[in-house]
């Protein structure tokens, strides 16, 4: 990773919302970065596009908005166009670091994401995009099976303090206003992983659509079946200690 102790990243994400579920953890635990982020869609939703720059504010981030597609249906769009619209949206400053999408997606599955990731890789291979290097978001959901995870094994994973989740909570359910029982508000990580390319030929190829292989839980039960000292924590379920595995 650059070595620089305040260094420029800019975050290039599909929707208001994605760069708090991703990565807010990491934007609030590295204050000291020049936070940039570019969100790609629902620039004429005007509500959702204030609470972006409400959660930006609150990040301490400067950033931009565009009005990519953002149907239902997930009509795929066109790689130029997609591209196009990046380039629309970029600072004149050229950041150390680049943070977007992974190829594969978060989850099962949102096109806006894979073809998003899809653009910036090739935009940084091209140097129409330039950055001392790019990580993308490491999560999955098991196809389903779950809500999105950190994957683990990866350069970068890091469990989240209960503080720091708790700023992400607020800002999914208070300030973007999802409800408790929302997908966003459940999924929510208490783990960030990043996969971290240190140059245009390490980045992620892209052809086909590669899967993170599911695994098991990330907590489990504490056998003792003792009480959780700190009670809510953040990593239990019901009144048994649930312990987090790394
Ligand atoms: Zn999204």
């Amino acid at each position: 990773m650059p070595s620089k102790k305040n260094l420029s990243a800019l975050l290039i994400v599909a929707h208001p919302d994605d760069e708090t579920l991703w990565a807010g953890g990491l934007m609030l635990s590295r204050p000291a970065w020049k936070w940039h982020v570019i969100c790609l869609s629902r620039a004429s939703d005007r509500k959702r596009a204030e609470r972006f720059f409400r959660v930006l504010r609150y990040l301490g981030a400067t950033g931009a908005i565009g009005d990519l597609d953002d149907g239902p249906e997930q009509h795929p769009l066109a790689e130029k166009d997609v591209e196009q619209a990046i380039l629309k949206l970029l600072p004149d400053a050229q950041p150390d670091l680049i943070i977007t999408h992974d190829p594969s997606g978060e989850y099962t599955r949102h096109k806006r994401h894979e073809e998003l990731s899809k653009a910036v890789i090739t935009l940084w291979r091209k140097g129409s995009l330039q950055a001392g290097e790019l990580w993308t978001f490491a999560y999955e959901d098991g196809n389903k099976a779950y809500y999105p995870r950190a994957v683990l094994k990866t350069s970068f994973y890091r469990l989240l303090t209960r503080r720091v989740w708790l700023q992400k909570y607020y800002l999914i359910t208070r300030v973007y206003g999802f409800g408790k029982t929302s997908w966003e508000a459940r999924s929510t990580p208490k783990a960030e992983a990043f996969r971290q390319f240190p140059n245009p030929e390490a980045a992620p190829a892209l052809a086909g659509r590669p899967r993170y292989p599911g695994r098991p839980p990330l907590q489990r039960p504490d056998r003792t079946g003792r009480r959780c000292p700190r009670r809510s924590c953040g990593f239990c379920t019901g009144k048994r200690m649930v312990l987090p595995l790394v």
